[in-house]
């Protein structure tokens, strides 16, 4: 068993220098990959209404890099550790990155249109809706860093407490599966990244660049940290409550988000075996559509909320990932609801009259 460190190691030289070498690494990977491994094109329009092309290859990207990974683990060249004794060193670079990253995007699109925009808001929201780099979608790319990044730091803390400790807890196999399930996830239905409020609502700026590249990978893996040596273990029991409590959060998550991009897509498409209802082919009045206008966020919250529950009750610490997520969406919901009343006006009125709810039936 080797020796690992377990807690926060403070940055030097070497592993700042380590740390940049490995985020160029990962970084110009899986750029390079994005632009050569073949994949489904979708469009979509952004919020200045240009059309963009987006090539769907997350899922083949992310299932290589964890077979690269897991060869080098096991070959010894490699150890995914590393990523634990380097983790302030790498949110370091990943800052550095982030802050570099927007201000050449603010710097490259300001010379280019939008000359009235001002200059914080131009940094913070970003001036381009679109940006591209050497045919690569920018704002698209940078989920992928962000949670292929999110699943390695994760599986970092498994590979600590196995050399650590020997074995993994219960709760540790829980979390792994419940995060790593969670990202292959997204990759699975990548393309219903087309018509998400990101895509069709952002620029591509500081907010969501810092976002994608700092706040998901090292906020979003909190709860591992605790999982590390947290001096229990989950019964049994435990397990299954939370693992059902999971399971109906995706059922929420993914089904809101499944039916309204088929929807989008194709408006006769059957939902819950049923044409489905709308109004005016517009917005969906049917499945979790007609039960609340934010389902969706209300079963992302609960996953993330099972995810902190793996830690137990030792610690209020894990529970700021949820209580982030939900004032997050709830903050979301509310800006959503003012865009999509100003896009669909009237016909937004009729449908908040039918369905009255937005998180939370008859709650909220
Ligand atoms: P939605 O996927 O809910 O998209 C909102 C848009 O959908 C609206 O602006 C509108 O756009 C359209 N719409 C709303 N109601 C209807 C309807 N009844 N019928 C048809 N179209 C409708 O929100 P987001 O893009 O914010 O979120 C996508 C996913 O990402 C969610 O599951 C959310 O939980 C997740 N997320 C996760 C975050 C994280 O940090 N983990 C952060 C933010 C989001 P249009 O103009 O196209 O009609």
């Amino acid at each position: 068993m080797s020796e690992v460190t377990v807690g926060l190691s403070v940055p030097t030289v070497g592993s700042l220098l380590d740390s940049a070498f490995m985020l160029g690494f990962f970084l110009a990977a899986l750029f390079v990959g994005s632009r050569i491994v073949p994949g489904r094109q979708i469009d979509g329009y952004d919020v200045e209404g240009n059309l963009h092309s987006y090539r769907f290859n997350g899922l083949a990207l992310f299932v290589l890099c964890l077979g690269v990974i897991g060869i080098a683990q096991f070959s010894d060249w490699f150890s995914l550790s590393t990523l634990h004794t380097h983790f302030v060193s790498l949110f370091i670079v990943a800052n550095v990155f982030a802050f570099t990253m927007s201000s050449w995007l603010y710097i490259a699109s300001r010379s280019q249109k939008r000359q009235s925009i001002s200059f914080w808001r131009g940094m913070f929201f970003g001036v381009d809706a679109g940006p591209t780099w050497l045919g690569v979608h920018l704002k698209f790319f940078s989920y992928r860093p962000s949670l292929i990044g999110l699943a390695l730091l994760n599986l970092s803390f498994a590979t600590v407490q196995y050399e650590t400790q020997g074995e993994l807890s219960l709760a540790m196999m829980l979390y792994q599966g419940f995060t790593l399930f969670y990202v292959f996830n997204y990759f699975q239905f990548e393309h219903g990244m087309v018509h998400t409020w990101d895509m069709v609502s952002e620029r591509f700026g500081w907010m969501l660049i810092w976002g994608d590249y700092v706040l998901v990978p090292f906020f979003y893996c909190l709860v591992g940290w605790w999982l590390v040596d947290p001096g229990f273990d989950l019964s049994p029991l435990a397990a299954v409550v939370i693992t059902l409590l999971y399971g109906f959060g995706f059922w929420l998550f993914r089904g809101a988000n499944q039916q309204k991009h088929h929807f989008k897509r194709d408006p006769n498409r059957k939902i819950w075996g049923h044409p489905a209802k709308s109004l005016d082919g517009r917005l969906l009045l049917s499945g979790f559509w007609g039960i609340g206008r934010h389902l969706n966020y209300t079963g992302e919250i609960l996953i993330y909320l099972s995810f902190a529950l793996t830690a137990g009750f030792s610690s209020w610490v894990p529970y700021l990932l949820p209580a982030w997520l939900a004032t997050l969406l709830i903050h979301r919901s509310r800006r959503d609801d003012n865009r999509c009343r100003a896009k669909y006006g009237e016909l937004w009125q009729r449908y908040t009259q039918k369905v009255r709810y937005s998180m939370v039936p008859f709650i909220y």
